[in-house]
């Protein structure tokens, strides 16, 4: 499906920071590399930028419907888009929850109607994410939306039988199963943050790494055993990265997220009782982010993933014990990614497009994204400064929401421009 739009020439920009090359654009779709003729093509100067495929999101927050005042669809499809994002997959714990076909569908129209970044549903795994009965799931499989991820974000599937029997459905349409992995029985109710040393100090109730652990564990072997495909949402600890290596080695179809802020911030920041930095895995001790980068940039963990939470000032600016869980990411996730793994030299600009485009565009089977910058591909594209120094400011953020963990924060790369089907959503960093 190609739509009519006006010609653009990126000039002269550097693929995946690899070669340099004009690249032309019409019509949504990539029409030539090298040094096109482009009179009439409108001019973006892209000397000294990096090209990538457009980035896709498998995690991410919208809060519509039913909590409008923290995000909506249109508002999240903004600060998407000025991520360098050209999809994104909304998650499915809004009121109402994303557990019917329509619901799914409604999401899908949102996104649309938006038509900033393609916004593609996750619809639950069970009925109001109570963790009892399956959601309709092969209908909301085979609605408009055609949803293949499906999660309870937010809540942990952690009746081994449900969880059994949701891998063994998705199968049959090549859906995956994301899983917040977390064991309630050893994450009480009032916990609020990592357990160690540090939360005693503070005296803040604390769940360990291993309450994520046993049940990614446990979710290897169901996978395993059906057959299926689980995907593992934020993985935080190093114990974790050991129980994926362990279960890839063994050809088990398990894939697996990380996001900007377990890769960078640490449990120390707690000492503050700052609420910005509760979120839910919560921040982990250093040994625990430096195993999440190497398991990154050896490909263990496949992918980059927001999850982009935003929060109402009323939901989060409270005592850090009664705060609710989560931060802004859609934003700074390049420049976060960029910061550690590619300025320290971990990574290529090659790896981030892999692991910020190409994998997660592959697991939530969005075939049109995360494509190579080829002729005939669509024009999804993503276009960065590596040689900006960006101090974070929440107040220049496009969210409605304000919880930033990076305010203050200086962070190397920024997003130049992001083209969705061809069309320029985000030119010299700012909304087209
Ligand atoms: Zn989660």
């Amino acid at each position: 499906m190609t739509e009519k739009t006006d010609p653009i020439l990126i000039k002269g920009a550097s693929l995946l920071g690899e070669r340099t090359a004009d690249v032309l654009v019409v019509d949504g779709v990539v029409a030539e590399i090298g040094t096109p003729d482009a009179a009439g093509a409108r001019v973006v100067d892209a000397d000294g930028l990096v090209l990538l495929p457009g980035l896709v999101d498998l995690h991410t927050h919208l809060r519509e419907p039913g909590r409008e005042d923290a995000e909506t669809i249109l508002t999240g499809s903004r600060a998407a888009a000025v991520g360098g994002y050209t999809a994104v997959l909304a998650m499915a714990n809004t009121n109402p929850v994303t557990d019917t076909a329509e619901a799914a569908e409604r999401v899908l129209d949102l996104g649309r109607q938006a038509g900033l970044v393609d916004v593609q549903p996750v619809g639950a795994v069970t009925k109001g994410l109570a963790g009892e009965e399956l959601a309709e799931i092969g209908l909301m499989a085979r609605s408009r939306a055609a949803v293949r991820v499906f999660s309870d974000d937010g809540r942990c599937v952690h009746n081994a039988r449900v969880m059994r029997r949701a891998l063994e459905y998705v199968k049959a349409f090549g859906g995956v199963v994301s899983q917040h992995a977390q064991d309630p029985d050893l994450a009480g109710p009032a916990s609020c943050c990592h357990e160690g040393e540090l939360s005693g100090r503070l005296g803040l109730p604390g769940w360990p790494g291993v309450a994520e652990e046993v049940i990614v564990a446990r979710d290897v072997m169901l996978a395993r055993h059906t057959g299926s495909r689980v995907h593992v949402a934020h993985a935080s600890t190093a114990g974790t990265v050991e129980v994926l290596r362990w279960a890839k080695a063994q050809g088990i179809a398990v894939t697996a997220e990380v996001t900007p802020h377990h890769l960078l911030l640490t449990t120390d920041l707690l000492a503050g009782y700052d609420p910005t930095f509760k979120v839910n895995p919560p921040l982990r001790p250093a040994e625990d982010v430096e195993a999440l980068r190497g398991a990154l940039a050896d490909g263990t963990i496949d992918a980059v993933a927001t999850d982009h939470a935003p929060h109402a000032r009323h939901d989060k600016e409270h005592a850090f014990v009664d705060a609710a869980f989560g931060m802004l990411g859609l934003e700074t996730a390049l420049g976060v990614v960029a910061t550690v793994m590619v300025e320290s030299g971990r990574m290529g600009w090659g790896d981030l497009a892999r692991v910020m485009s190409t994998r997660p565009a592959q697991i939530a089977g969005l075939a049109d994204h995360g494509r190579p910058l080829a002729v005939g591909e669509p024009a999804h594209l993503t276009l960065v400064d590596p040689a900006a120094a960006v101090v974070v400011d929440r107040d220049s953020s496009v969210s409605l929401s304000r919880n930033n963990p990076w305010h203050g924060r200086s962070l190397s790369a920024a997003v130049h421009a992001t083209l969705l089907r061809g069309v320029p959503t985000v030119l010299e960093g700012k909304l087209a």
